[in-house]
């Protein structure tokens, strides 16, 4: 295992429960791509909060466990993870959890509008799409995904389960993960008061063109 993967595993581990985007149980996975490789370092523990070194596994994009133990009912949502890897080469990190707000539109099988400015900014202008139910670790639990997942737009919600986010690197993926539930939250939140209202759609390219020229002008907007 080469040791600065497994601590940038760990460290967006601690990252993504830290950012409080995650379930009481810290239920999720974390996975990292290697450089250059058909390969990825993935959490194979049950859940994220002190996730231990020992538990970090690697995984072939095909499947196939390398090194480390690599527990069947872990071992169920790698798949989801390789998918992500295979059909973009842009993505090195992915994210997967159960933040409650997010989990609550996937389980209501609705997709999250685009009703806070943060969405459209990340490059979620449609909002957050939603995958179809298929048991985890089966044909269909992926292809229902990639047929969700838009190019280029880094989250998809899985219906009856979660989410899944999946970016350039790990702190745009952990970002992206706490923007999806805090535009959830709200929408939930919003729904006791007459509604969430979307952005015009007009307006949502402005929106990201401000976050690009924050971005040209070296400003952290996380
Ligand atoms: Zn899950």
């Amino acid at each position: 295992m080469d040791k600065d993967l497994v601590d940038q595993v760990i460290d967006t581990a601690l990252r993504v429960v830290a950012s409080g985007a995650i379930s009481a149980n810290g239920h999720g996975n974390v996975s990292i791509r290697v450089p250059g490789a058909q390969e990825m370092y993935y959490t194979a523990a049950p859940s994220l909060r002190e996730h231990p070194r020992s538990a970090v596994v690697r995984i072939g994009l095909d499947g196939t466990l390398i090194e480390g133990n690599l527990p069947p009912i872990q071992g169920a949502v790698v798949a989801m993870h390789t998918a992500m890897y295979a059909d973009s080469a842009d993505v090195g990190c992915v994210l997967h959890t159960h933040s409650p707000y997010a989990t609550a539109y996937a389980v209501a099988g609705r997709p999250i509008g685009c009703w806070v400015e943060a969405l459209a900014m990340f490059g979620l202008p449609n909002g957050v799409p939603v995958a179809s139910y298929g048991p985890r670790g089966s044909e269909d639990a992926v292809a229902n995904i990639r047929a969700a997942v838009i190019p280029g737009v880094p989250a998809v919600l899985l219906a009856n389960h979660g989410v899944l986010v999946f970016h350039r690197s790990p702190e745009l993926a952990i970002l992206v993960g706490g923007v999806v539930e805090e535009a959830a939250m709200a929408g939930i939140n919003a729904g006791s008061i007459g509604g969430p209202i979307e952005i015009p759609e007009a307006l949502r390219s402005a929106a990201l063109q401000r976050a690009m020229t924050f971005e040209g002008m070296g400003i952290q907007h996380a």
